[in-house]
């Protein structure tokens, strides 16, 4: 019997790694006057925002970050992100549906910590 926690799979990892590259592109577009997003700025805080899905301990049983008990960004790190997801959230539903409404269910998943 398998007792470690599920690892996230390739797919996962990749729905994931488009969600948070989705939204930083759309918050540099109309935060940065980038024409073409995202700027060096924000590609350094999506390259940090993939790492950390990449090692997240929690795996599979991962909610969104926003919501994660673990907080395993940097402060200032985390404060960007945060902004990011809180600006590009609600926008993304027109023009991403299908990423937009796959991040929401996720964010339902409730952790439980042991
Ligand atoms: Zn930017």
């Amino acid at each position: 019997m398998k007792t470690d926690r599920p690892e996230l799979s390739e797919s996962e990892l990749k729905a994931e790694g488009e969600t948070i590259r989705v939204m930083i592109k759309l918050y540099c577009r109309d935060h940065h006057n980038c024409s073409h997003p995202p700027c060096p700025e924000c590609k350094e805080l999506l390259g940090y925002a993939v790492e950390r899905v990449a090692r997240c301990p929690l795996g599979e049983e991962r909610t969104t970050c926003g919501k994660c008990p673990i907080h395993c960004y940097k402060p200032s790190m985390r404060e960007r992100i945060i902004e990011v997801m809180r600006y590009a959230g609600p926008r993304m539903f027109k023009e991403h549906p299908k990423l937009a409404a796959r991040h929401v269910l996720q964010g339902l998943k409730k952790v439980v910590r042991s």
